[in-house]
């Protein structure tokens, strides 16, 4: 089947389109593989909306157009808490291209940016409805709803947020897993654990068992290994050629125990 492109310069204009089918292009890191391997056929729809290359500070934070880059993320001083994260998806021709929106809808082992954003507590604006969490988001992957942006708070302490991405070939691999944790405390004690693992589900999920582990106690040597132990709760980590489920399972308490110790 032939493979047909529409472009439209809104974005309410691309919702109208997708209303009849076909499949929104962002940076196209993903979709053009499958267009190439005959995987994506039919219409496809991109916009040009100048609001999605737009990163604006705003009284709740910073609002992130959904086409933004992860070059574009670098490049802004205002997200600077996020700029580890961005500098670890694929190489510079990849950061050139791919966007925060797709990101959130890349399948696994993809997905870094959404872990942070997930443990940062952001909330994506659609065009079409309210602005949802986007660890909702995550339960509607099989149809995504067009995201047109992105608000994430900075976080008042950077020592609060942490991030980390295991991959065998540095510094561009894709994950064997990674984990963003957002670590708020009050009179020395966690309160609000959010905690978000990629690559360990079908995609970007919170580990609740690290967070009821952590929530109302120190960040000390003993609340650290109590999370460590009960990170894998509840995740079933898919096995494929970076990593089997077992090994996921092993070495996430580690790896999450060691991200938690530069945080205390
Ligand atoms: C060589 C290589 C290395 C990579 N390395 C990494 C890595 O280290 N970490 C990582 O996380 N990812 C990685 N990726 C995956 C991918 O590049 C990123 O996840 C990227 O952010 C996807 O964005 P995109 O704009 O290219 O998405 P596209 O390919 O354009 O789209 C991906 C999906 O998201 C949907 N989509 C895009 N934008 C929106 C929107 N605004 N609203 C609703 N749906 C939308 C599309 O319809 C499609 O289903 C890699 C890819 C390649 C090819």
């Amino acid at each position: 089947m032939a493979v047909q492109v529409q472009t439209h310069s809104s974005l309410i204009a691309a919702q109208q389109a997708l209303g009849q089918g076909g499949t929104y292009l962002a940076g196209g890191t993903l979709v053009m593989r499958g267009v190439n391997a005959g995987e994506v056929q039919g219409v496809i729809v991109r916009a040009t909306d100048p609001e999605l290359r737009r990163i604006a500070s705003t009284s709740e934070g910073v609002r992130i157009g959904a086409g933004s880059t992860m070059a574009d993320i670098l490049a802004s001083r205002d997200l600077d808490f996020l700029h580890p994260v961005a500098r670890a998806i694929g190489g510079p021709q990849v950061r050139a291209m791919a966007t925060v929106g797709g990101n959130l809808f890349a399948p696994h082992p993809y997905g870094d940016f959404t872990v942070a954003l997930i443990a940062l507590g952001a909330r994506a604006v659609l065009v079409q409805g309210g602005p949802r969490p986007v660890e909702e988001l995550m339960r509607v992957r099989a149809r995504p709803p067009l995201v047109a942006a992105i608000d994430v708070m900075r976080p008042r302490d950077m020592r609060a947020f942490g991030w980390l991405k295991v991959s065998r070939i540095k510094p561009k691999g894709v994950s064997v897993l990674s984990i963003a944790a957002l670590l708020v405390r009050e009179g020395g004690r966690v309160r609000g654990a959010r905690i978000a693992f990629g690559a360990m589900g079908a995609h970007p999920l919170r580990s609740a068992g690290a967070e009821r582990a952590l929530e109302g106690q120190a960040l000390d040597a003993t609340s650290i290994a109590r999370a460590a132990q009960a990170a894998c709760l509840g995740l079933e980590p898919p096995t494929d050629a970076l990593a089997s489920s077992w090994y996921r399972r092993e070495v996430a308490g580690v790896h999450l125990r060691r991200l938690l110790e530069q945080m205390a």
